[in-house]
């Protein structure tokens, strides 16, 4: 089976770990992926479910990593491949002088990403009528595994540990919506600046579209190489259905924002996140991200994940047949319109752990 099948495979079932210790600890609840263990496949790392109902079910199995965290993938008492898991991060150990641990300021996803939730509260997320039916960026702080303003001087003395002790090679500011109209571009802009000045780190600020462009050269200005601004669903009804709040913001609106952000950031270094398997049909995701890639945006398409806590835990995850069918035209898309993973500076999209998309755009898999 190519690496991209593969690993749509287990991003859609999940795998059952036969010890659940492998690797360094996997996150439950929060911003981005969630409940999720960081695993390289064929040189790809990647994450997959591990703590969602469909995983515990899943008929792929990972064994007993050895003792340099290798370990081999079989379903059916076939294997299929190698895997290993990334070491814990060196930073991990670290905290700061008022006694704050660098992991509940920033973490390590996939093999060299540092990504923080800079705010880790969010407008809509306290109302059951306005809150993202997916989200869970208030089950971490409630377990106390995160704080909820990570000040700049904060993100700033974690990165350049990060950078410095294990390697990261990029960043992913994200962060809950505030009140306020910029949408939370000036706080991702402070934290950038403060991060530039004490490290050279590519940085990817993830937000809703802020009320003026005036906010895109503010980011870029402080540091922000590279922009997400998320649409997760593609159709009005199932924007209404399963993220209430977030849809007030029109998909018009965010067309608008993407178009005003490409010329300050770049062509591909834009980018959006769209998941796949909340309803939005193959053909409507598609069209969706044909206009993305005309305006210079990169659709990063990932299967919806059912995390536990949330409104949607036991929504099922989409079929790795349906991921391939999009993952195999969106792969096609992206070529034709000259965007590339590996072109991005910083971000989800660079990264890729969270879909088999740039694995499919490695492997021109049809
Ligand atoms: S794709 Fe984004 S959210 Fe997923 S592991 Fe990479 S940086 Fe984190």
């Amino acid at each position: 089976m190519p690496t991209a099948q593969l690993i749509n495979e287990l991003q859609s079932c999940g795998v059952r770990l036969v010890d659940p210790t492998a690797g360094h600890e996997s996150r439950r609840g929060g911003a981005g992926p969630s409940d999720h263990k960081a695993m390289t496949i064929d040189g790809m790392t990647v994450m997959v479910p591990v703590h969602t109902a469909p995983a515990f079910a899943s008929p792929y199995v990972v064994e007993k990593p050895d003792a340099l965290g290798r370990s081999r993938i079989s379903r059916d008492g076939v294997t299929l491949g190698k895997v290993s898991f990334p070491v814990r991060p060196r930073f991990y150990d670290r905290s700061t002088a008022d006694g704050i641990p660098y992991w509940k300021i920033a973490v390590l996803h996939s093999r060299d990403v540092l990504a923080t939730t800079v705010l880790q509260s969010c407008i809509r997320y306290q109302s059951r009528t306005k809150t993202c039916q997916f989200c869970a960026i208030g089950q971490s702080l409630a377990a106390g595994r995160t704080i909820e303003r990570k000040t700049p001087a904060q993100l700033a003395e974690v990165a350049k540990a990060a950078v410095e002790l294990d390697g990261v090679k990029h960043m992913v500011m994200t962060t809950g919506t505030p009140p306020g109209r910029d949408r939370g571009a000036a706080i991702l802009a402070e934290s950038a600046r403060a991060v530039k000045e004490a490290v050279d780190l590519p940085i990817q600020g993830q937000c809703e579209p802020p009320d003026a462009a005036i906010w895109f050269e503010r980011m870029r200005a402080a540091g922000v190489e590279s922009l997400g601004m998320h649409l997760e669903a593609v159709t009005p009804e199932v924007r209404q259905r399963v993220m209430p709040g977030k849809a007030q913001v029109s998909l018009e609106r965010y067309f608008d924002a993407f178009a005003a952000a490409v010329p300050v950031f770049g062509r591909g270094q834009v980018s959006t996140y769209i998941l796949a398997g909340l309803g939005d049909p193959t053909e409507a995701i598609l069209v969706a991200c044909e206009k993305l890639i005309a305006l210079g945006v990169y659709p990063f398409v990932v299967p919806f994940v059912p995390i536990s806590g949330t409104p949607l835990e036991s929504h099922p995850p989409p079929s790795s047949a349906f991921m391939h069918e999009i993952l195999g035209a969106l792969a096609r898309m992206l070529r034709s319109g000259d965007l590339r993973a590996t072109d991005i500076k910083a971000g989800c999209g660079r990264c890729g752990a969270c879909s088999a998309l740039s694995t499919y755009e490695r492997e021109g898999v049809a």
